[in-house]
């Protein structure tokens, strides 16, 4: 891998400029002045991986960096994505207790994020034990984020740690999935680069799919940590859904993250109501669509998307069409897409059309973004490790699954949550694995 395989597209860059610009040195010392350093630290607490968020703000207001940004790593190693794509407002930031005074709270990952990028720019790698100080080699399915946390934490303690990733690049969702305008795909790599200079092997293009796979894993690792993430795109169902002009949400994101889709015009048509609906809808206003309608079945206050995110698709541009659902897409004049939808009531526990209802959108895109779906080809082929709904059943606080030499993590097993949560998870279910070895070595 070369972090320098994607180094950023001017283009998209420009039309993808971050969010939250970072603190100046002097707004970081500024703002980790006003922390208050609370004993009990909710906003501690309230994040997935237990970050000390007063030990590593103490060290930014003190102008130790180095040692902020060891504190942070410490708890998360993908301390620096987190802070660019965590949902902070509903987690550490939203805890903090200035709230309680009506005061704005801690930036806390805009400080997170100085410390972080302050440490990537040392070059610097978090310290670990001496290669393969123990006699423990651990494979780890999908280059995602439970993937690289559990394989930083077993190389941190001295285990020998394989990621094999399917695709080209690792980062999982962090590199492909995440908008350009909270992540960048350079920034993602990045973060993995460090991981991979700790010592950690990387396979690419390696598919595990099929059971001989698996048995070749399990002759050559002693445990298999499975960091699967989920699978494609739910389908919308309806016919002329694989047209041209129809192209699902993640695809969306990954196109123009890897310069594959450089505009968008006229309109586009964005169904789902979810955070990556809304990504996709406010990327197709930035690559240039005219108008975006994100077209959901349901009402505005059944969106599962942050209220955050939907303010900021209201900024962008976005329009929305609640209680209508898609029926067809038929071809429309000049490669444009014929969009037929309904008005849907809720009834009797189901969502009923409204007679007469019926409304065409001409639209020149449509981007179904109604959720993942389960992998479901590599967990048929797993033995003893037991599937329900199409999420693998495995024990939150130590990722065990029925079978001892599996464990697991992160979307596969949660069905879709936070970056954070995947990496909490991920760590966890190395520390089992080390806890499991020395147990049996005892
Ligand atoms: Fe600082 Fe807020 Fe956390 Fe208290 S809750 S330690 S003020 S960031």
């Amino acid at each position: 891998m070369s972090t320098a395989t994607i180094s950023g597209d001017p283009h998209i860059q420009a039309r993808f400029g971050e969010l939250k610009p970072p603190l100046t040195a002097q707004a970081a010392a500024i703002e980790a002045d006003r922390c208050l350093h609370c004993f009990d630290a909710p906003c501690t607490a309230s994040c997935p991986t237990h970050i000390d968020v007063p030990g590593f703000i103490k060290r930014i207001a003190s102008g130790n960096l180095r040692g902020s940004a060891l504190r942070i790593l410490d708890a998360n190693i993908l301390g620096a994505s987190c802070a660019r794509v965590c949902p902070v407002d509903v987690l550490c930031e939203g805890s903090c207790v200035m709230h309680r005074y009506n005061r704005k709270p801690i930036q806390i990952a805009l400080l997170q994020r100085h410390a972080m990028d302050a440490f990537y720019a040392s070059g610097e790698v978090p310290p670990a034990a001496p290669a393969a100080s123990r006699a423990l080699r651990v494979a780890c399915i999908g280059g995602g984020p439970a993937s690289l946390a559990c394989a930083a934490e077993l190389r941190r303690q001295g285990a020998q740690a394989t990621i094999l990733e399917r695709r080209a690049l690792p980062g999982g969702l962090n590199t492909y999935g995440v908008a350009e305008y909270k992540l960048r795909t350079a920034d993602s790599l990045r973060e993995v680069e460090m991981i991979r200079r700790m010592g950690i092997d990387f396979r690419f293009g390696v598919n595990v799919d099929s059971a001989s796979a698996l048995e070749a894993l399990e002759a050559e690792f002693d445990y298999i940590f499975l960091g699967l993430g989920l699978g494609a795109m739910q389908r919308l169902g309806i016919p002329g859904e694989d047209s041209d002009g129809v192209m699902n949400a993640l695809e969306l994101i990954a196109a123009y993250k890897h310069g594959h889709l450089r505009e968008a015009h006229g309109t586009v048509v964005v169904v789902g109501a979810g955070n990556t609906a809304i990504d996709a809808a406010n990327a197709a206003r930035r690559l240039g669509a005219s108008t975006v309608y994100l077209l959901y079945r349901r009402s505005e206050n059944d969106m599962s998307a942050f209220d955050f995110e939907y303010e900021h698709a209201k900024q962008e541009g976005v329009q929305f069409l609640w209680h209508r659902q898609p029926v067809a897409v038929r071809p429309g004049e000049r490669h444009r897409l014929l969009l037929d939808t309904v008005q849907v009531r809720p009834a009797e526990g189901k969502l009923a059309p409204i007679p007469d209802s019926q409304y065409t959108i001409d639209c020149d895109m449509l981007v179904p973004a109604i959720g993942q779906s389960p992998l479901t080809r590599l967990i048929q082929e797993l033995r003893h490790v037991e599937v329900r709904d199409g999420r693998i059943v495995a024990d939150l606080a130590t990722g065990r699954t029925g079978n001892p030499r599996y464990f697991a993590a992160g979307d596969c097993v949660n069905g879709g949550r936070e970056v954070v949560d995947a990496v909490a998870g991920g760590k966890r279910a190395a520390l089992a694995i080390l806890k499991t070895t020395e147990a049996a070595n005892a």
